[in-house]
């Protein structure tokens, strides 16, 4: 990380000094903590936090919008919300007739990538650090990424771009740690166990739409027991369009499976006393 920092403030030299971040911020633990550490690291560049509000966005008990102003508010930034012009996720996925995949994510390009990228387009910076909170330990293919790239789709004669992201090394539990340590409330979806009394919290490890692609089993079927409505929105899309959001199988067959699973390991746990 130190390698990066020493390149990045050598790229600020070579444009003038006119850098600033623009830090992509989901209201998400990760947001917050590489919000910290931009903050830590260059208190006197310009920094815009920026939100990309699919529609599908949490809303209860706190909408993941106001938690993210809150956050900002404490790191001495406004946050600057940003939506697609004409459509949510949910009317992404009924005027398409498909859910986006893994592989084809239209959701993060359109709804998300799209209307940051529009907003980056109108700062007035030579040199721009798009700031992505992407962890390695995430995944394998997030931990084969590098951790700054130039952008070439945003870099032009006058401006010139880079995506960076801070918290690539940083684990789930340095991620937390930091959070406890000074005091940065996380979202009320989080598990008990991400807040550091243990004793308020939710459903969700990541903080997603309300229900994602990337969505596991055991989330699917915690949504279905408390965002019910979010639940109900997917599956009666799925049955419209006839298109699942999970190549195959449907969310309601998902969650039933998940039931009887978790119903016949905890008989099974019941025998071996
Ligand atoms: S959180 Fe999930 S569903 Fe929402 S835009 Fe990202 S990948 Fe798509």
């Amino acid at each position: 990380m130190t390698q990066v920092l020493e390149q990045i403030r050598r790229l600020a030299r070579d444009h003038g000094g006119d850098l600033a971040f623009v830090v992509n911020h989901s209201g998400g633990k990760d947001s917050a903590r590489m919000l910290g550490f931009i903050r830590a690291k260059f208190p006197d560049a310009p920094t815009y936090a920026v939100m990309a509000d699919t529609g599908f966005e949490h809303v209860s008990p706190i909408s993941a919008a106001d938690f993210a102003h809150a956050r900002c508010a404490e790191f001495g930034l406004n946050l600057t919300v940003v939506r697609h012009p004409r459509r949510t996720y949910l009317e992404m996925v009924e005027q398409r007739g498909m859910f986006p995949s893994p592989q084809f994510r239209q959701c993060t390009s359109d709804l998300k990538r799209g209307p940051i990228d529009k907003f980056i387009r109108s700062l007035p910076h030579n040199l721009i650090v798009n700031c992505l909170g992407i962890r390695s330990e995430e995944s394998n293919p997030r931990s084969r990424l590098s951790p700054l790239t130039r952008n070439q789709n945003l870099s032009t004669r006058c401006r010139t771009v880079y995506n960076w992201l801070p918290v690539f090394d940083q684990t789930l539990s340095d991620v937390l740690a930091w959070h406890w340590r000074n005091a940065i409330r996380l979202h009320p979806v989080y598990v008990p166990e991400y807040h550091k009394d243990g004793s308020t919290g939710g459903y969700l490890r990541r903080f997603s739409c309300r229900v994602c692609i990337f969505s596991t089993d055991a989330d699917l079927a915690a949504i279905h027991l408390h965002d019910r409505a979010a639940f109900d929105a997917v599956a009666d899309l799925e049955r419209k369009l006839k298109f699942t959001m999970r190549p195959g199988v449907s969310l309601v067959q998902i969650v039933e499976a998940h039931s009887s699973a978790s119903i016949e390991e905890a008989r099974q746990q019941s025998f071996c006393f």
